[in-house]
């Protein structure tokens, strides 16, 4: 079943805003197992928005248009769209008074522009707005539905969660769908397709397969269609019992973990406790730490060793080992883990140095060379890491690829 989005306003065109509404929409109509066809952005000129709403919806059965529902006369989506319906506008009491009250809790008086918002399409169905002054509004014709919203974010969030959802659900009748995420780490997109061709090839033909990566983390996201909804949960964890076997050195979680999220369910579990010594990612792997509620129980603290002098001073590396291997070094990563383990009295000290770019690069340490390592009472293991030229990606990767070295290491001192 098709879906279409128009969002309309100037302002979208122009960049002043975002256009966050089609994001979130697509999402929500995905999640309810509608095919996302189109998504159009608009300004406010009524041929523009007669023409899209009309290639929309006679394309598509479901069409969900946002904006131009504001008071003021630039916004003319609602008298279009009667028109396009050939609707005609009548007062509606309860808009009428909704509007009185949220202008008499702001001590306002009702104007001809508010008047106006009061007034909706004979042939439509109104959806209620106690968020705001202009309602929703949703048109059926053989067997499509058009539901138009205000541009408002949290406006129209709510007339979707508690008017549009349910009703078109009930409307187009759906199947349930269900989908759960696999978290991977350690490899990309493409080499990651390669490996899962198979498994691909062999899923059931009312489950299927999405990559959706971000840098460093690739999640999968199955998706099972069906009648009935404890069956189709089984059947994914079946496939996901098969991903188990096939790539379990990627997989470190489900559905909403993240990486800091599962080492921390790990330290608790295991009553260990970390603290990290960042040279190139400045702080962001503790940031991504504590960003667990309840990390206290298991993180102690950072130093932010920058500056050489305070790897020396905070962290007892050898002033030498920077002298003949460099800070960006295997010895000067071990050392940082080692000393701020010791410094903190934690379990495991986490360290990482680098050099983020995009300056400070040389043939023999390009931009991009990371060293990351781990202290624990069973030894001080670190990696080299060759990551891009892009300052916020190496930070980014490096910070992964230390919390993933944590979990890995984590796995095998039990
Ligand atoms: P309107 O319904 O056109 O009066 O829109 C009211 C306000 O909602 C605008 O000023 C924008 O700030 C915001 N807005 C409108 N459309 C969108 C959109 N597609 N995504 C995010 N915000 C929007
Ligand atoms: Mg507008």
């Amino acid at each position: 079943m098709n879906a279409e989005i128009i969002t309309i306003g100037d302002e979208l065109l122009i960049g002043m805003t975002i256009d966050t509404n089609s994001a979130w929409m697509g999402t929500e109509l995905t999640n309810i197992g509608f095919n996302v066809y189109q998504i159009t952005s608009i300004s406010d000129n009524k041929e523009h928005i007669l023409k899209a709403i009309d290639e929309s919806f006679s394309r598509s059965e479901l069409v969900l248009v946002t904006g131009g529902l504001g008071p003021t006369s630039d916004d003319i989506t609602k008298e279009t769209i009667a028109e396009y319906f050939d609707a005609e506008l009548v007062m509606d009491k309860e808009i009428y008074s909704n509007i009185e009250k949220m202008l008499r809790v702001r001590g306002l008086e009702m104007n001809e522009n508010n008047r106006r918002q009061a007034l909706v399409p004979d042939k439509c169905l109104v959806l209620q707005n106690s968020r705001g002054t202009a309602p929703g509004m949703l048109f059926e014709r053989s067997g499509h539905i058009l539901v138009s919203m205000p541009g408002v974010p949290y406006e129209m969030k709510h007339i979707m969660e508690n008017h549009v959802i349910p009703y078109i659900k009930n409307y187009f009748n759906r199947e349930a769908i269900v989908y759960r995420l696999i978290m991977t780490y350690g490899t990309f997109e493409a080499r990651l397709a390669e490996i899962l061709s198979e498994f691909e090839a062999e899923l059931p033909p009312n489950l299927s397969i999405a990559y959706l990566p971000t840098a460093g983390v690739i999640k999968l996201r199955i998706t099972a269609m069906g009648n009935d909804e404890k069956t189709l949960y089984a059947e994914i964890d079946r496939q996901i019992d098969k991903l188990n076997l096939i790539i379990p050195q990627y997989i470190f979680g489900h559905d909403g973990d993240t990486l800091e999220s599962v080492i921390g369910d790990q330290l608790k579990k295991s009553r260990k406790s970390v603290s990290t010594a960042e040279s190139c990612t400045g702080g962001n792997v503790a940031r991504m730490i504590t960003s667990v509620p309840g990390s206290s129980a298991y993180f102690t603290g950072s130093v932010i060793a920058y500056d050489n002098r305070i790897k020396i001073d905070e962290l007892k590396v050898d002033r030498k080992a920077i002298d003949t291997d460099g800070a960006v070094s295997e010895i000067v990563a071990k050392q940082m883990a080692d000393g701020i383990r010791k410094k903190f009295r934690t379990d495991y000290g986490i360290a990482t140095t680098g050099i983020a770019g995009p300056d400070g690069g040389s043939d023999e340490k390009p931009v991009g060379t990371v060293w990351i390592a781990i202290s624990s009472a069973k030894g001080i293991m670190a990696v080299k890491y060759q990551f891009g030229p892009t300052r916020n990606n190496n930070i980014r990767r490096s910070s992964l690829a230390a919390l993933n070295m944590l979990r890995e290491q984590i796995i095998n001192n039990q």
